[in-house]
């Protein structure tokens, strides 16, 4: 059963918490147990540093966050697809463990139900949507950093879905995002996904990390020959550290360093978290539908959620919502979302069917106050910022994270890479000394 092995994936991680700073001084902290943190730390451990993962949550894993609901299903709040997933690093380690990869090619690869929506119009939506792609490509990188809304056809009637497409892929609409950071990502075309959940599979990554949780850093002391890092149980000394909270909190100024790095802050300001969050719905008589398919809620809008029947063939609907549209019913609670669903899904299925769904769980990423948002997207203009963000500091002060990542950002391998590369270099720089 699924929800056993995520289980004891979560269990391991009882081993190496560190429940108080009596040792607070070591080589190199990494803020932040996320996906970059984790495996920052894994590679550090490797070459035999001294580490400590200091987390904000009760739990590892961040934005990478499985939960199993009560009929034993695993859920990923956040990250679930393995994009990108032949060459996709977290697929080998699922594996490793144990996990069970689903490779049933994804809805948005497939077509969508008809129901409103015929198969005729499909073809016609589809093509508009490459066009789109196409003229975004070629133009891109030639131009100034433009909004990706500049490449959409005036007279496209297509307009209002290609921008729900933005909303799901970036968390906003076109007319917020940089065409050439958004051209620069890379994607395989090939989307898989873990049974157990891929939250599980990043947060079992640092099972025998030594780790302290509950325990946000506030700032960043670097004016000293070894840095002090403040946090609410205590003060850390440390000759390094990786950074890997996200963008967004970098840009609010959350964790402080002293002095200021004002470098920082500008280049996480171009790179906000935008909204995307799932509600996972209970579907009774679920076998009318096929299992993996879409439906859109609206096709002639970008306010609209895009729903997911039954995933891995379970009696479940995964409605997705993203952009101003999530952002709006975030500010009015878990239930505007479901209400949200219902309105949708009777407007195309007629009105009996809201006896058939019930809510299980939603997380709204953008209130959650140690991610504020879902991932990062590049404002018009800030298409260098991830490259800046990503710079290290003096060779002391690291940083990771998805919104660091050059093409894979947004993502939670992306993020698993920037880890790697930021923990490289610091060894390189310690065997440098
Ligand atoms: C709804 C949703 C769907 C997604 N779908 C996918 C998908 O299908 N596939 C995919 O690859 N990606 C997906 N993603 C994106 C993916 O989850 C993220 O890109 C990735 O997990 C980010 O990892 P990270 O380590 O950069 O950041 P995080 O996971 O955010 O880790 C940063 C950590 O820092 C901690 N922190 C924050 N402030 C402090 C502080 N002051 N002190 C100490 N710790 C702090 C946080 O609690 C967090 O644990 C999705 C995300 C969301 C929200």
């Amino acid at each position: 059963m699924a929800s056993d092995l995520a289980n004891d994936l979560a269990s391991n991680l009882a081993s190496n918490l560190v429940s108080n700073l009596a040792n607070n001084d070591v080589e190199v902290v990494v803020v932040g147990g996320g996906a970059a943190g984790i495996a920052a730390a894994r590679r550090l451990r490797e070459a035999s540093i001294d580490c400590l993962v200091v987390e904000a949550r009760p739990r590892l894993g961040g934005r990478a966050w499985t939960v199993i609901d009560g009929s034993g299903f695993a859920l990923d709040l956040g990250c679930g697809w393995l994009h990108s997933a032949d060459r996709n690093p977290l697929r080998g380690i699922a594996e490793e463990q144990g996990a069970s990869i689903d490779k049933t090619p994804p809805p948005w690869q497939r077509p969508s139900l008809e129901i409103g929506f015929p198969r005729a119009e499909q073809n016609d939506f589809h093509n508009a949507l490459q066009s789109f792609f196409a003229r975004l490509e070629r133009i891109a990188e030639r131009e100034s950093d433009l909004p990706a809304a500049t490449f959409l056809d005036p007279g496209s009637r297509w307009n209002g879905l290609i921008n729900a497409v933005s909303t799901y892929i970036s968390g906003a609409e076109w007319d917020r995002i940089s065409a050439k950071d958004f051209d620069r990502y890379e994607d395989s075309g090939v989307n898989w996904r873990v049974l157990e959940g891929l939250g599980s599979v990043v947060s079992a990554c640092g099972a025998k990390l030594p780790a302290m949780l509950d325990c946000p850093v506030q700032r960043i002391d670097h004016r000293g020959k070894r840095l002090r890092i403040e946090t609410t149980k205590g003060v850390i000394t440390a000759d390094q550290v990786i950074v890997t909270i996200p963008s967004s909190l970098l840009a609010k100024e959350q964790l402080v360093f002293t002095p200021a790095l004002p470098q920082k802050t500008e280049a996480a300001v171009g790179l906000p978290l935008g909204y995307d969050d799932k509600l996972f719905m209970s579907l009774d008589d679920a076998d009318e539908f096929a299992k993996d398919v879409r439906l859109f809620g609206h096709t002639d809008r970008a306010a609209t959620a895009v729903y997911h029947f039954r995933p891995f063939g379970r009696p479940q609907i995964e409605a997705y919502f993203g952009g101003r549209l999530a952002a709006e019913l975030e500010a009015n609670g878990d239930a505007a979302f479901f209400d949200f669903a219902v309105s949708e899904l009777t407007g195309s299925l007629g009105n009996d069917f809201r006896r058939r769904v019930k809510p299980i769980q939603i997380h709204r990423w953008g209130c959650d106050p140690f991610s504020l948002g879902a991932y990062s997207y590049a404002l018009p203009g800030s298409a260098g910022c991830r490259q800046a963000l990503a710079e290290p500091v003096d060779n002391r002060l690291f940083f990771a994270g998805e919104a660091c990542s050059l093409a894979d950002f947004s993502t939670a391998h992306g993020a698993w890479h920037t880890g790697v590369i930021a923990a490289d270099h610091l060894i390189a720089v310690r065997t440098k000394r």
